[in-house]
């Protein structure tokens, strides 16, 4: 058992008094303060905790209970049959402890079969049939007793007033979710918004609070819809009217319920783990919200022998899909120094599962990024992952900060040089501006090695890296004075690698002009500009002389290059550093190119698309071959337009200035002529 210390014991009252607020805001209001995802991982921890801390439960705990007890304005009902919440699961490995412990609750290791449903994200109902007859209908409330919102639930169209079966029995409740149409409710919180009415949060909670509408006029208007999950004969077991929740679900249909057609019988857990996947794609094309699959034992008796915790079933379990969005904790700010010399913050976190990864760090970007969100070390946190996303931060849990939280400042001394930083004005940024501070040679070498640039095969980041720390490179001009010697006195290197490396090193010498303007790293000079700037100043001297009007002035490069191209070579620093490039043999100039004068030699060409078999490069090469030149963007001047799929604006802009349009084939074969 953990050791119990204060700071958990508070931390417990205040997950409970959170889950608590947002809870009545949720159930009883309608009108949730927080987001879903939010208030499952504070519910997680808290149940975490008390399940660590036996001596902390309490009945009165949020995690004891399903829901809220009923509002006012409506008389409350006590369920014949108490409506349970599901446990929830995140994933498919929680999908398989649950596996694991109801097949350890059971005498023997059944076989099991799983009926796959979707979770629709409404409200559950409660509906009593008398002799066939509709004659209550209740929400769940706290699970024990809920609302009687019979005049209500009677407007909904596919909730059947009589029962189609013959032979009912006396007394059958069915249970389901009322829910909206995303359409509905798109048309409901428009109404309300031209009304000047607070909006629905989600379709959820409109469907709640639709319910529970005291005028069953606006309640018919909104369009409920239903579809039944469950039927119980109250004073039996389930087993006197089927065998199988599938068999259950055939009779509800049977009986005139709507039931949710996208069902399925998996035999492992494997197929329920397909069958989620499956839907978190699809259920985007439903009309209605899903906000998981719910997996249940289909066996009847199985389900019997298993039973209910206080608030679950124990056969059951709803799988929900990924967050993107949870709370976590920033535990310190640290800050990075990019090979600009720029200082991002970076928010430390506890971590969290986000979109399927685990996320430890976002970006702060600045300081007014900082002072903006109020973000504070010791703060709770919303961060945000979509798919590739990189995670960020979109807001502080205000409510959550600790009376000792810090307030961040930017360091006035760069964290790796401790040479002062400095923050332009008018800019977010502040950087380090010492050429030589190792985050910016480590930097600018990753950069200058990279395959865009002077492409040198071996030197990886770790390398690089491995180079500056052993003070062996301070410069990238120091990268070829490296000798082999030197390189044998890092970590893991022999004889043999050396000398491939030295060997890289060399053929790096022969790289274009174009490649070493781009790896120099100027700001704003990307490979296709470097190209630009080369064609048009073809040795490094006429564009270190240049003005920034005369760079401008090229075709493709606007003010904002050409300052940074012109700020960039007034640097002391850099012209020195220029100088020993050219006594080392870097390529500084470009080619003459002898290219022969073809039918196409001065004709200009846009490439767009992804041709089906030349990468663009070669594409270029080949063009350019025959002395045509290849510009990026379509205007009068161009005089061909190559196009591969996925051709984005660019053939729009074509078509309309009345330019020739090629296919790869149709390329080639003028090309070739
Ligand atoms: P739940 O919605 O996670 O799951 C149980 C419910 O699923 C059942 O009551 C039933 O109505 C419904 N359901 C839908 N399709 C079903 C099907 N095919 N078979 C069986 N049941 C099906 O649990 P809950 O207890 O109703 O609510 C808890 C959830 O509500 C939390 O996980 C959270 O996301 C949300 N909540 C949010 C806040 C907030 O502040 N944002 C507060 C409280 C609760």
């Amino acid at each position: 058992m953990s050791f119990l210390t204060p700071e958990i014991r508070q931390r417990v009252e205040e997950l409970r008094t959170l889950v608590q607020q947002a809870s009545y805001a949720y159930y009883v209001l309608d009108n949730p303060t927080m987001e879903d995802t939010v208030y499952d991982r504070l519910y997680r921890e808290l149940q975490q905790l008390e399940t660590q801390y036996p001596e902390l439960a309490s009945s009165d705990s949020p995690t004891m209970r399903v829901g809220e007890k009923p509002a006012t304005g409506f008389s409350s009902v006590q369920h014949k049959i108490p409506l349970y919440s599901l446990e929830n699961a995140f994933n498919t490995e929680e999908l398989q402890n649950w596996e694991k412990r109801w097949q350890r609750q059971l005498s023997s290791i059944e076989v099991a079969e799983y009926v796959c449903e979707l979770k629709i994200d409404g409200s559950a109902l409660a509906l009593s049939y008398e002799n066939g007859l509709l004659v209550r209908g209740a929400t769940r409330g706290d699970g024990v007793a809920g609302e009687d919102i019979t005049q209500n639930v009677r407007t909904i169209r596919s909730i059947p007033l009589k029962l189609q079966l013959d032979n009912c029995p006396s007394l059958v409740e069915v249970r389901g979710e009322a829910f909206l149409p995303l359409d509905v409710f798109q048309q409901i919180n428009q109404e309300r918004l031209a009304a000047q009415e607070q909006l629905f949060a989600n379709p959820r909670n409109a469907a709640a609070g639709t319910l529970r509408q005291l005028n069953p006029q606006i309640v018919a208007r909104r369009k409920l819809d239903f579809f039944a999950y469950t039927l119980h004969i109250p004073g039996q077991d389930n087993l006197s009217i089927a065998c199988t929740q599938w068999e259950a679900l055939e009779l509800l249909q049977q009986m005139g319920f709507k039931v949710n057609p996208n069902r399925t019988l998996s035999a492992t857990s494997k197929e329920v783990a397909q069958y989620y996947q499956r839907w978190d794609t699809e259920r985007l094309n439903l009309p209605y919200m899903t906000d998981g699959v719910v997996v249940k034992l289909n066996s009847f008796s199985l389900q019997e022998q298993l039973g209910f915790t206080q608030k679950f079933p124990r056969w059951a379990v709803a799988l929900k899909y990924a967050a993107e969005e949870a709370p976590t904790r920033v535990e310190n700010i640290a800050v990075n120094v990019g090979r600009t010399g720029a200082l991002t913050p970076l928010a430390q976190m506890r971590p969290v599962q986000l979109a399927g990864t685990t996320v430890s760090r976002a970006t702060l970007h600045n300081a007014d990024r900082i002072r903006e969100l109020d973000i504070r070390i010791g703060d709770t946190v919303i961060v945000r992952k979509a798919g590739e996303i990189i995670p960020e931060v979109l807001r502080v849990l205000l409510e959550l900060r600790p009376p000792d939280a810090q307030v961040f400042q930017m360091p006035q001394n760069c964290p790796v040089c401790n040479q002062p930083v400095v923050r332009t004005l008018g800019e977010a940024v502040t950087r380090c501006v010492n050429a030589s501070c190792p985050a910016i040679v480590k930097g600018a070498i990753e950069h200058w090695v990279s395959r865009d640039a002077l492409d040198i095969n071996g030197m990886g980041e770790k390398l690089g890296h491995q180079l500056v720390d052993k003070g062996l490179v301070h410069s990238v001009a120091d990268i070829y004075e490296l000798t082999n010697q030197k390189l044998q006195t890092l970590e893991r290197m022999g004889n043999k690698l050396a000398e491939k490396l030295i060997a890289a090193i060399a053929l790096s010498k022969t790289k274009p002009y174009s490649r070493v303007l781009y790896g120099l790293g100027i700001r704003h000079v990307g490979s296709v500009n470097a190209q630009t700037l080369t064609q048009q100043f073809p040795t490094v001297e006429q564009l270190a002389q240049a003005e920034i009007n005369e760079i401008a002035a090229v075709y493709g490069i606007g003010v904002e290059i050409a300052g940074s191209v012109h700020q960039w070579f007034r640097i002391e620093a850099n012209q020195t550093l220029i100088s020993r490039l050219q006594n080392l043999g870097l390529q500084l100039k470009a080619e003459i190119k002898e290219t022969p004068t073809t039918s196409l030699t001065g004709k200009t060409f846009v490439i767009t698309g992804t041709l089906p078999t030349l990468k663009r490069e070669e594409a270029k090469e080949l063009i350019e071959k025959t002395g045509a030149k290849v510009t990026d963007s379509v205007s009068k001047k161009t005089d061909y337009l190559v196009v591969g799929e996925e051709a984005g604006s660019k053939l729009a802009k074509a078509q309309k200035l009345g330019i020739t349009c090629l296919e790869e084939a149709q390329l080639l074969e003028l090309l070739n002529n």
